[in-house]
């Protein structure tokens, strides 16, 4: 056997080494590449194509909801940095630099975009004037680069790409409500489309976006116990409006500073599907953003072979007119259990096999990627056969990963509990906080847990500080994040 073909037993089981299995995992379904430059990746075809199918959706999203696409620069002046301070304290660590262009140094430095809040800060203080101007609700698709210094392909890049969502106000109130819009849409996508469940809540104060007065959270578990913030949607306040000047005459033709949002999702949703879904034979990708939904797997002796396969290009004709993403792997020079091991390791959701009995009988067979169930289906029904395995694959998934994650979640009362819970046990666990950062960050020294946030519906409310013991505040979601 080549080397190429034998991928299956190149993969490191999840039970030895997650993060092993996740290397593996995502160089032998070709879905990323390492660049030459530290931190970040080359996204290929299959990889990339995931993404379009997040952006298209998303993208239909948020136009539905009233926003517009632009474009703004890459490179914003250091100066726009040092007006808001906590924004500047968070992110200068993470800031590359272009100091020099055309062989000439440049009068002030530039940094590459970590996040655009600044310079569209700038140009909305031009472009509102009066309460006539609002809201401004404008979402950007772009590259941005954070100089990490850990860093995994999809979760943690150097240059990732995403969206960014900004918007102006003229109430504290409508700011409110687009910062919860954007989370419901980006949780409902999530749920809904890449079969993640997750936990919405508020981020604490020392984990929110720099510059935010509130930062709320989607928060997933992947399979190793680890959370991942999936999203991230951010009330500003008039944060950057005052340090911008975004300011509007009012309907009582008085100035008053603007109330201004931003949100996020970014490639990193491909790493998280990955963990959350896969196994040990590899990818499980949500039907929703597969590249590939259905792999169609001709099988048969040479003596019938030209008819079945004239047969499944009629078939596949079929589920291309119904706008199902298929494709017909008709190569002669690897046996179909090698083929089926194949499209299994890549993740596509249903295959579809076709051989000379099936063909006289009207049938064909469909396999689900995630059950390995088999279901003997009517060609005349094709297209209602396979959109309905679609669904249920996609059910499923949602279904395993949600029973996975109740398995995996925790509540506890004090830091040893906590400590047992992170080393041997790995999930979400629940627990009270009294709100001082003192206790938090005791937290995070002793368990290596984060707190993820404060979710809007706990499975129950915590009474004690599981540090200070004194009253909690607050129920938090702490757990080990990627
Ligand atoms: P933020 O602007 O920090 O709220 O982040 C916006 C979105 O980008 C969130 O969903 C983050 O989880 C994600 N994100 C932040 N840093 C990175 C990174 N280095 N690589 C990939 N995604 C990231």
């Amino acid at each position: 056997m080549s080397k190429d073909k034998q991928f299956v037993t190149e993969i490191t089981p999840q039970g030895e080494d997650f993060s092993r299995w996740y290397i593996d995992v995502i160089k032998k379904a070709d879905l990323m590449d390492y660049s030459p430059v530290r931190g970040c990746i080359v996204f290929k075809p299959d990889g990339y194509e995931i993404w379009e199918h997040i952006k298209d959706e998303l993208d239909r999203r948020f136009k539905e909801t009233g926003h517009r696409n632009a474009y703004f620069p890459l490179f914003i002046p250091e100066s726009f940095f040092q007006k808001e301070k906590e924004h500047v304290e968070g992110f200068n660590p993470e800031l590359p630099w272009v100091t020099e262009a055309a062989g000439e140094k440049l009068e002030e430095r530039l940094a590459i975009r970590p996040t655009s809040e600044t310079m569209i800060g700038h140009m909305y203080s031009k472009w509102i004037q009066s309460y006539r101007d609002l809201p401004v609700l404008i979402n950007q698709w772009a590259n941005v680069v954070r100089w990490e210094k850990r860093t995994l392909p999809f979760l943690r890049t150097s240059e990732f790409l995403w969206q960014e969502g900004h918007t102006a106000h003229e109430t504290e109130e409508e700011a409110r409500q687009e910062t919860m819009q954007m989370l419901e849409i980006y949780c409902d996508f999530v749920e809904n489309y890449l079969a993640i469940p997750v936990i919405k809540g508020q981020k604490t104060p020392s984990e929110k976006f720099a510059g935010a007065v509130d930062t709320y959270s989607i928060e997933a578990m992947m399979k190793d116990g680890r959370a991942v913030q999936a999203g991230t949607s951010h009330f500003m306040g008039t944060n950057f409006s005052t340090a911008f000047e975004i300011q509007y005459l009012n309907r009582e033709n008085t100035l008053e500073y603007a109330h201004t949002t931003s949100w996020g999702v970014s490639t990193r949703l491909i790493g998280s599907l990955i963990m959350v879904h896969g196994d040990d034979r590899g990818l499980v990708l949500p039907p929703k953003v597969a590249p590939t939904q259905v792999i169609m797997v001709p099988i048969g002796p040479p003596k019938t072979w030209e008819a079945v396969v004239a047969r499944t290009d009629e078939l596949f004709s079929e589920l291309k007119s119904a706008g199902i993403r298929v494709r017909v792997d008709d190569n002669t020079d690897v046996r179909p259990g090698w083929k089926f091991n194949e499209y299994e390791m890549r993740g596509v959701p249903v295959r579809l096999e076709i051989g000379p009995r099936d063909m006289e009988n009207g049938v064909c067979v469909l396999v689900s990627r995630i059950t390995g169930e088999k279901k003997i289906v009517q060609q005349a029904n094709l297209v209602e056969e396979v959109q309905a395995m679609l669904d249920q694959v996609h059910q499923e998934m949602y279904d395993r990963a949600k029973e996975f994650r109740e398995d995996h979640f925790y509540s506890v009362d004090t830091l040893d509990e906590m400590k047992e819970s992170m080393e041997e046990k790995r999930g979400f666990t629940l627990a009270g906080w009294c709100g001082s950062e003192a206790c938090e960050d005791t937290v995070k020294q002793e368990t290596g847990a984060t707190s993820r946030n404060i979710p809007f519906e706990p499975s129950e409310q915590k009474k004690i500080c599981l540090v200070c013991g004194e009253e909690a505040n607050h129920t938090v979601l702490f757990a080990r994040a990627y």
